[in-house]
């Protein structure tokens, strides 16, 4: 193996049984030294040309209720936030969405929303047999917070895939004071059930939180170690105007990328998006995530006349872009940096056809 080559693997080796400590401090430095950084996205790359060479895979997301019964701090759809506008798509307006999707050659899609009481779990078997009937050739992932077990159960016999649910802090006192009324405990048992029913699982967390440290962030590193999940979400807080934190300052660039590279080399087969909010607070955030180690790109599929009410952030972009418009976009940036945007259902490399089908 060259030099190169080998420092390269050296970091993921190094970075899998680093101590905790010593990650939070390497999370600090390289926050601040841009050349350890380089180092770092560098090393990135490389695992992740090893097994997704320069394929970026695409997620339709649909945005399909912005009701919600939570009052996370920092959510612009927080339940007591009275300025935000609600609405919710019902299984007619979701399927087309789809279908638009896949016209364009989506063959991935994601069905986010807040906790929203109104889709029971008949109204939302009933949503998930739909889609997978009429696209059998297309991975569903659902991204609707924490359910019961049973209902867990229940989504992935009608063939949902994936489950995105970030934990969105590993510490325990950090979570209990964004989250009132939630406990961390429910979030974690949430993330084994939905492990141990054969989804292919999301976690994630948010950088730059007000109040997080890098021990924090280290705790997000250790916390993926241990339950290795398919996917991981990483984006900057951002504030919404609407919300007690309003105010406070968004998460920087600079360490969103440090822990996308970071997580790239702890798990180095994982689907890591590029995120909305990493691309909102940089014009190019998006690209230079994909060049730190990130795999995944979520364009958005939401009808246009609800896209702006399902406001998580100020400044969310695209939010008055066409679904078509997102694709050409998405696609041409990518180009811009070597990458190729791939429409495929983009499974983790290890998953194996027999267990996506249950
Ligand atoms: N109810 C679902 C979906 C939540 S919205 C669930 O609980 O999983 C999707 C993600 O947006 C959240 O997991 C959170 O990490 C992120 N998010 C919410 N508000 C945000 C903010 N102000 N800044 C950045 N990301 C935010």
């Amino acid at each position: 193996m060259d030099k190169r080559a080998d420092k390269q693997t050296g970091w993921s080796e190094k970075l899998k049984e680093m101590p905790v400590e010593e990650v939070g401090r390497l999370i600090e430095a390289a926050t601040l030294d841009r050349q350890l950084f380089g180092e770092l996205a560098e090393a990135a790359d490389a695992v992740r040309q090893q097994y997704y060479q320069n394929r970026v895979f695409a997620r339709g997301l649909i945005e399909f209720t912005s009701y919600c019964r939570n009052d996370c701090l920092y959510c612009g759809l927080r339940r007591v936030n009275a300025t935000a506008e609600r609405y919710r798509l019902g299984r007619e307006a979701i399927v087309a969405a789809c279908r638009e999707g896949y016209q364009l050659g989506y063959r991935s899609f994601v069905l986010q929303g807040g906790e929203d009481g109104y889709y029971t779990t008949r109204r939302l078997t009933a949503i998930i047999d739909t889609i997978k009937g009429e696209f059998p050739d297309c991975a569903l992932t659902l991204s609707l917070g924490e359910r019961s077990r049973a209902d867990y159960a229940e989504f992935r016999r009608a063939g949902a895939d994936r489950y995105l649910l970030r934990h969105e802090t590993a510490s325990p006192g950090l979570y209990a004071r964004l989250h009132p009324d939630m406990s961390w405990d429910n979030r974690r048992r949430c993330l084994d059930d939905l492990r141990q029913l054969g989804y292919q699982v999301g976690a994630g967390f948010m950088v730059g939180l007000p109040g997080q440290t890098c021990s924090d962030l280290a705790a997000d590193v250790e916390f993926i170690r241990r339950l290795q999940p398919e996917m991981v979400g990483i984006g900057p807080f951002i504030p919404h105007r609407g919300t007690p934190l309003a105010g406070q300052p968004a998460g920087g660039l600079g360490q969103t990328l440090v822990m996308v590279a970071v997580v790239r080399l702890v798990l180095p087969k994982s689907l890591l998006p590029a995120t909305t909010a990493v691309g909102t607070i940089a014009g190019d955030g998006r690209e230079r995530a994909v060049m730190a180690g990130a795999n995944v790109v979520m364009p958005n599929l939401t009808p246009l006349a609800e896209r702006k009410k399902y406001m998580l952030y100020d400044g969310k972009i695209c939010v008055n872009d066409s679904a078509s418009h997102c694709r050409g976009c998405i696609e041409g940036r990518l180009k811009r940096v070597g990458f190729v945007l791939d429409l495929q259902r983009g499974d983790h490399c290890d998953w194996r056809r027999e267990r996506a089908a249950g």
